[in-house]
């Protein structure tokens, strides 16, 4: 059994929009085009942008609207078994996996969840990190202590180089045909005809 590792801030649960909602302002998420967000304009620095996130607010925010489409076409993948991989920030953990649970308790009670900054250790031939952070997928693809790496998919999204995709679903689809070599998820002019994958 291969391993998907799947990313939930930006895959899974809109934290920009929460955001937005729990400070009470509106930053179109199209202007943050790169990884840090702008937290002068939410009246913050870095530090106090995140320290004042309750557990409450990791845990309510919303799923986006693609969330189980995506969940339903990696889980329909024979030979690969899905684990959520979810990086904690200051002592949100908890509020994390209360978001695990509330929105995929299929994840949450069959404990296919971690909660941990390391996210390269998980990299292996058999590995498959997907993620909107290019760094974390660059991390995975080579892990900076030396171990074999996997493979990685940066999930679209405004702050990294996959910004200019109209449907974030249909990318990562063909994206995960094309690295799987599994050409009937491939656009219909790249399928290699004749081949049953
Ligand atoms: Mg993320």
């Amino acid at each position: 059994m291969k391993r998907i590792f799947l990313d939930v801030d930006e895959p899974l649960a809109d934290f920009v929009g929460a955001a937005n909602t729990f400070y009470g302002v509106d930053i179109p998420k199209e202007e943050i085009t790169k990884w840090e967000l702008p937290y002068g304009r939410y009246g913050k620095t870095h530090n106090s942008f995140f320290k004042d996130l309750t557990e409450d607010f990791w845990a309510d925010i919303p799923k986006q609207p693609w969330c189980d489409e995506l969940i339903d076409f990696l889980e329909s993948q024979d030979g690969y078994s899905v684990c959520l991989l979810t990086a904690p920030a200051h002592n949100n953990a908890t509020g994390k996996q209360r978001w695990i649970r509330k929105n995929l308790p299929k994840f949450y009670n069959e404990k296919r969840y971690l909660i941990g900054p390391a996210k390269s250790f998980c990299a292996g031939p058999d590995s498959i990190l997907i993620d909107d952070r290019g760094k974390n997928c660059d991390d995975f693809i080579a892990p900076p202590l030396g171990f074999v790496g996997g493979r990685a998919i940066v999930f679209p999204a405004p702050w990294n180089h996959r910004r200019h995709c109209a449907d974030p679903i249909k990318e990562v689809k063909w994206l995960f045909g094309l690295i799987t070599g599994r050409s009937s998820l491939l656009p219909e002019h790249l399928q290699i005809k004749g081949v049953v994958r």
